[in-house]
């Protein structure tokens, strides 16, 4: 449980968004938040007082008991909506150390390698001097880790 405003939005800046507090942090490992998330499991936490701060997610009822809210132009995923709360994903956070999970939930889902994900090696060697010079030329058209003014922001253009 966390209280305190905590900010978040979208990967593109479309949709931001302030929640008054945090309650629990999970990882799902249900088929449906593999693909509503695209990846091994949704990371989701407890969200009280959500009010959105700029734009709003589209949704998509993912069952008769749940909706997903995304982001319309760049589609981060953004909320896991049920009859008794909502839950926000835990990366769109402006901070997801503040959300670290403390529970698993629908393990029968885990996909077989999930358990072995921490013990992989990093990239070899001899890579890594040509990845550092690309991510070093890289012009980001993320929004940032904190709310803006304007919208879209200056600071990053597009080539
Ligand atoms: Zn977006
Ligand atoms: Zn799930």
């Amino acid at each position: 449980m966390r209280e305190g405003a905590v900010t978040g939005g979208c990967q593109c800046g479309a949709v931001r968004f302030r929640v008054g507090g945090l309650g629990r942090a999970s990882i799902c490992h249900c088929r449906m938040c593999q693909k509503a998330f695209g990846s091994f499991f949704g990371p989701l936490v407890t969200a009280r007082g959500l009010e959105w701060t700029r734009g709003e997610p589209k949704r998509f009822a993912s069952s008769n008991a749940a909706r997903r809210g995304f982001c319309g132009d760049c589609g981060t995923p953004l909320t896991y909506e049920y009859e008794s709360g909502i839950d926000i994903s835990i990366g769109s956070l402006d901070d997801p150390e503040l959300a670290p999970p403390t529970v698993q939930l629908n393990p029968n889902d885990e996909l077989s390698f999930f358990g072995h994900l921490h013990a992989l090696p990093g990239r070899p060697e001899g890579e890594q001097a040509g990845a550092d010079a690309f991510l070093a030329a890289v012009v980001g058209c993320q929004h940032p880790d904190h709310d803006t003014q304007t919208w879209p922001f200056k600071e990053s253009k597009r080539k």
